[in-house]
């Protein structure tokens, strides 16, 4: 679902990312690890355009997004993105944020918008928030709620930026559960974490970056519990 070849990004001097090639295949999961700093926002906010590539191709779902002449409006209507911080709608109830965009994107009906929502508080386990304002939620619930706005809009595939590390370590576990069934569903998910429990369980490939490349790359037994490279291993014996 997601092809990309000799992905460059530099910001001003600084080469942030310098020459990742990644495929992402539809319904896999691939969790992407590495320090900070290592380009791993920036590799993802690529994927849908909330950063212009320097140089390279990017392909989501057969669409060249790094073709000039590309609908941008289009390609992220597609991709579903969920941040650490949960930006929700404060001023707006919880199915409130979920409707919005259904209703002004994709030009839904209010009942339509409003049976998508519930279906997927549903999904997340948030039915019974729906009324409430997102300032009464706890973290945990708020970031549920976000992925189930961004699953409203039905993506082909979904985008998390370290989407737990915002929380207190209690409500950790819920969003994880989410993503978990998510990924049995069959979602397609590039997901950058530091939960390396959950890439262990529920990637089905592990990408290790540092300084702007992939350094390693395989499944979660071999990159995570057995990695090659002395720059993953000791990347891992900071984080375990
Ligand atoms: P973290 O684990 O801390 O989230 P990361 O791997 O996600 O780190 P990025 O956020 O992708 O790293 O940042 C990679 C590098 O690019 C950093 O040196 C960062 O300062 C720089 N950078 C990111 N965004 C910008 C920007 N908009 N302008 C200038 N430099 C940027
Ligand atoms: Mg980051």
């Amino acid at each position: 679902a997601i092809h990309i070849a000799d992905l460059h990004k530099s910001f001003g001097d600084l080469e942030v990312l310098t020459g990742i090639d990644l495929d992402v295949r539809r319904g896999e999961v691939v969790c992407v690890i590495g320090p900070s700093g290592s380009g791993k926002s920036t590799l993802l906010r690529c994927v849908n355009l909330l950063e212009e590539p320097t140089s390279g191709t990017i392909t989501v779902a057969g669409t060249e997004v790094t073709d000039e002449n590309v609908d941008i409006d289009r390609v992220r209507r597609g991709i579903g993105m969920v941040f650490q911080s949960f930006n929700l709608f404060p001023h707006l109830t919880v199915i409130e944020n979920l409707t919005i965009a259904q209703r002004r994107v994709l030009g839904r009906e209010k009942d339509e918008a409003r049976k998508v929502a519930r279906r997927n508080l549903e999904r997340v386990g948030m039915t019974e928030k729906e009324s409430a304002y997102p300032a009464k939620l706890s973290g945990g619930q708020q970031q549920r709620v976000a992925i189930a706005r961004a699953l409203s809009m039905d993506p082909q595939l979904m985008l998390f930026d370290e989407p737990t590390s915002a929380l207190d370590p209690e409500l950790v576990g819920d969003v994880l559960s989410v993503m978990r069934r998510l990924a049995a569903e069959g979602m397609t998910m590039l997901v950058v974490t530091h939960e390396m429990s959950f890439a262990r369980e529920v990637a089905d490939r592990v990408v290790f970056m540092d300084g702007g490349v992939i350094v390693e790359e395989g499944p979660p037994e071999q990159v995570v519990v057995d990695p090659q490279h002395a720059r993953t291993r000791e990347f891992l014996s900071r984080v375990l």
